[in-house]
């Protein structure tokens, strides 16, 4: 079944935005292992308003220091002369997560974060992704850096692409949920051609 595009993760996949979790996480009072968005969630009144407070200062100032990660420039357009569509899930905002975006020389359509519907590991996005551009799930590579990413697109039924931008030696067991693993993000075009000949018709 022909590969007609890619969903990809925006933070710490296409764009280094230096997010530090462990820093948001103090800054909000939290376990140091605890899930930033799912603990946010289960709070309500002040408690809540004040660690997303906390939470868009730290996205803003992301902002403005994203990077995008070497190879990712070439990697995507690459993609795109090969007729790729290109998507965006990201668990971030969208009004932060479009200005980093603009840092790549291609389009992503649709983009859809976290205020748009469930997030990851749910594989909401990815259907929903799935249905605009008219493909099956199996049609459309699921890739990001964490295993949230790597779950959506097995709950979704997508081939999965781990980025594993060289930040992971040791071996965690989501590792296995990655159909593909890109460890250097300039061999991303051979691995992209690999994939589709896997999936050829
Ligand atoms: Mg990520």
């Amino acid at each position: 079944m022909a590969i007609q595009g890619i969903i990809f993760d925006m933070d710490g996949t296409l764009i280094d935005s230096k997010l530090d979790f462990n820093q948001m996480r103090a800054d909000m009072n939290l376990a140091a292992d605890a899930p930033i968005l799912e603990t946010i969630e289960a709070y309500t009144g002040e408690r809540r308003a004040e660690c997303e407070r906390v939470l868009r200062q730290h996205e803003a100032r992301g902002v403005e220091q994203a990077t995008v990660f070497p190879g990712i420039p070439e990697l995507v357009t690459y993609a795109d002369s090969l007729g790729l569509r290109m998507a965006i899930v990201t668990r971030n905002l969208i009004e932060f997560a479009e200005p980093m975006l603009e840092m790549l020389p291609v389009e992503f359509s649709p983009i859809i974060g976290r205020e748009q519907g469930p997030i990851k590991p749910d594989p909401w996005a990815l259907l929903h992704i799935c249905e605009i551009w008219g493909t099956k799930p199996a049609q459309a590579v699921m890739a990001g850096d964490y295993k949230f990413d790597l779950e959506a697109g097995r709950n979704a039924g997508c081939p999965t692409l781990w980025f594993s931008q060289k930040r992971n030696p040791g071996h965690s067991s989501w590792h296995d949920l990655a159909d593909y693993t890109l460890e250097d993000n300039f061999a991303g075009g051979k691995l992209l051609d690999q994939i589709l000949a896997d999936h050829a018709d």
